[in-house]
């Protein structure tokens, strides 16, 4: 993506809504499914209360997980790929309870959303168990993104057993979830005659040539997982599944709280046009006045005119030029030569010119991708981003958009 125009810094070139985002699979019980409103005390209550040994039996709002009271996760069962429907029709799940009549009506209630201060729990959808609302509203507002196929899907989907099966686990459900919402999305779309970023959403690059054949087996095992926990009247080849499982990897945006915790992931067709920097332009984080997650674009530093890449970071931009350029190769495919890395190359001996310009001398003449006198008025917010990462490997962060090839 180029500018047609100077930008100054600190302007907010683009409010980019999302295709699907779903919550981070650890803070789904305390993230709104809808308008992903976090619900820090009733997250801060459940811990205290689970260290006081009160959790096991509490519900919900004790911190209690579906592993603690599940009787269906034990044992152990072979992996999807070898005996996929073997190994499922061991899970021993209860039917799946579709949404009735009364709750596919899109009509928000009269009722007012209730102040923050006095939601005790939050409301679970009774059809899957698995998501959670402020209240009422958000679940009639999400009905459409929820209440065809993936309520359905999540009510057949035996988390305990595949948190007992799959390492790195939280990330993998989260994927899995978000294949199921883009799913019912799709769906619901073609019900609806609605293409809004349906046609952007075909066009995001999978990248899906470039894994190995052992990732590939990897990744197929995990649709093919996905595809079993869609109902019957999903047709979708694993194959399919498959290139949009790709498609996600490398084009999910974390969704970051203020206070830096991650809140869940999404989908947004039209931010993938940004191309990556090692010394971005633009920094993103989520809107927060809209209900929907939207997506802001801030730039951080001026733009100077017609023709500038308007570039954000997809990995965390702190580290040296080796593991930039290795994290880039492994998760984007690509070799990174943006200014920063070509500097970096060609003077090994200097230091890193990024920190250079950020360090309170001025940097050096031609170092500066913006105005070498302006100070930037918010931090590199690729490192802050990447700095509130959650601790889990960088292969399985899917927080950030692919280079536009
Ligand atoms: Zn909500
Ligand atoms: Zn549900
Ligand atoms: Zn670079």
């Amino acid at each position: 993506m180029v500018s047609r125009r100077p930008i100054e810094s600190d302007t907010l070139i683009m409010v980019c809504p999302p295709y699907v985002c779903v919550p981070y699979e650890p803070r789904k019980q305390f993230v709104c499914a809808y308008c992903f409103k976090e619900f820090k005390y009733l997250e801060e209550r459940a811990k205290a209360s689970q260290e006081a040994g009160e959790g096991a039996n509490g519900g919900q709002n004790a911190g209690s997980t579906k592993s603690e009271s599940s009787s269906t996760s034990s044992g152990v069962f072979p992996p999807p790929t070898e005996s996929l429907d073997a190994s499922l029709a061991q899970l021993q799940v209860d039917e799946p309870k579709a949404p009735t009549e009364g709750e596919q009506s899109t009509n928000a209630p009269e009722v007012p959303p209730m102040p923050e201060t006095i939601i005790d729990e939050l409301l679970q959808c009774q059809g899957c168990k698995e998501v959670w609302y402020c209240n009422e509203e958000c679940r009639l507002a999400d009905l459409a993104e929820h209440g065809y196929y993936e309520c359905r899907a999540l009510a057949k989907f035996d988390i305990p057993w595949a948190k007992g099966y799959y390492s790195y686990c939280d990330d993998l459900i989260t994927d899995i979830r978000l294949i199921l919402r883009a799913i019912n999305k799709r769906y619901w779309q073609l019900g609806q005659n609605i293409d809004e970023f349906a046609e952007e959403y075909q066009l995001l690059i999978s990248n899906m040539s470039c894994y190995t054949e052992d990732v590939l087996t990897s990744l197929r095992s995990i649709v093919q997982y996905a595809n079993y926990l869609l109902p019957d009247e999903v047709i979708i080849s694993d194959d399919e599944l498959l290139e949009i499982y790709c498609k996600h990897r490398v084009n999910m945006f974390g969704l970051w709280a203020n206070g830096g915790e991650c809140l869940g992931y999404g989908v947004y067709p039209r931010a993938s046009y940004f191309n990556h920097s090692c010394w971005p332009n633009t920094t993103f984080y989520k809107n927060p006045d809209l209900k929907v997650p939207h997506m802001n674009f801030l730039t951080v530093w001026p733009i100077q005119g017609e023709g500038e890449e308007v570039c954000i970071s997809y990995i965390d931009i702190s580290v040296g030029l080796k593991e930039r350029r290795n994290t880039l190769l492994d998760k984007y495919f690509f070799h990174c030569t943006c200014e920063r890395c070509m500097l970096q190359e060609l003077s090994p001996e200097e230091p890193d010119p990024y920190y250079i310009y950020w360090a309170p001398a001025p940097p050096p003449d031609g170092y500066a991708p913006g105005d070498p006198n302006a100070t930037p008025s918010s931090p590199p917010a690729a490192a802050a981003t990447a700095a509130s990462a959650p601790t889990i490997p960088p292969e399985e962060t899917p927080f950030d958009i692919p280079p536009e090839k």
